[in-house]
């Protein structure tokens, strides 16, 4: 899209030219919003003792170590094992955004996880940690999981304890008042869930009331954020800043181009280099 002419013309002649692009964005990518949707109070976890504050996890790891019911330790893809996570926590016919919610707290849970170190697991398969068994697997959840890939909930730039259970009687509570511990993000807001008991421990996430927020059109960034007050919901994918374009000429007779997107709201200066014949840069900058 930028008008590379001009800068074309200056550099015209020149075999072989090399393009670098930087492009640096602005703001990182907008944050998507991510909320759990936990089902019907599948997982207890009132006996879940409360962390440190930082968990010191600010990206999601590519692997998660599983106790199998067998007692074997499977090493599973992250998204695997989230893809029999969420539809075993909620019904995979629940609205999108309630299924994508579940996936980021689950995704979060289970990225902050290191419950079982007497088999060197992270998590096990029952509501002790988050129920996943693989024949409930569903297209609809597996598409929650696909779609939020690396998203995560954070608070202060760490990946959060992503507590979630069944459904509240109208208000969550603070974890404090639970469990004792203190967590920022853990506090006792009002749910839509429509319940008058509570079906679980009460902290964090209600699934029941992310299906009704979803229902009412809520995005799933917007509930998560309002289960789990003052997180951002986001990616934790770095960001590429640098890409290499091997192919490219100035030479007379060719129009001299680039096409360059930018799928974030927010706008991205890039710095486009061009290794001219003979050594040396000639830069360009471009807002997209
Ligand atoms: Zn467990
Ligand atoms: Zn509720």
């Amino acid at each position: 899209m930028p008008d590379n002419q001009t800068e074309g013309s200056r550099i015209r002649a020149l075999l072989g030219v090399l393009v670098l692009v930087q492009l640096i964005f602005l703001s990182a990518f907008a944050s998507a919003a991510g909320l759990a949707t936990p089902r019907s109070g599948r997982s207890d976890r009132l006996t879940l003792p409360v962390d440190a504050l930082r968990t010191g996890q600010a990206a999601v790891p590519e692997t998660i170590k599983v106790l199998m019911p067998d007692g074997n330790v499977e090493t599973m893809d992250m998204d695997e094992y989230l893809k029999g996570v969420v539809p075993t926590e909620v019904g995979a016919s629940w609205p999108y955004d309630s299924l994508a919610a579940q996936a980021v707290a689950a995704r979060s849970f289970a990225a902050t996880a290191h419950r079982h170190p007497e088999v060197g697991a992270d998590v096990c398969t029952t509501t002790h940690c988050q129920a996943y068994n693989p024949a409930n697997r569903d297209e609809r959840t597996d598409l929650a999981v696909d779609s939020t890939h690396k998203v995560a909930a954070l608070y202060q730039g760490d990946i959060i304890h992503a507590y979630y259970f069944g459904h509240c009687d109208g208000h969550t509570r603070n974890s404090e008042d639970v469990w004792g511990g203190y967590l920022p993000y853990c506090r006792s807001v009002s749910c839509p869930c429509g319940y008058t008991e509570m079906w679980g421990h009460g902290v964090g996430m209600c699934q029941e009331g992310v299906k009704v927020l979803a229902e009412a059109g809520w995005d799933y960034g917007d509930i998560l954020e309002h289960y789990y007050t003052g997180v951002d919901v986001e990616s934790t994918e770095p960001v590429a800043m640098t890409w290499y374009f091997a192919e490219g000429t100035t030479r007379p007779g060719f129009d001299t181009y680039l096409c360059m997107g930018n799928p974030s709201d927010a706008e991205a200066h890039l710095t486009v280099s061009y290794l001219v014949e003979g050594g040396g840069n000639k830069d360009a900058s471009y807002t997209v």
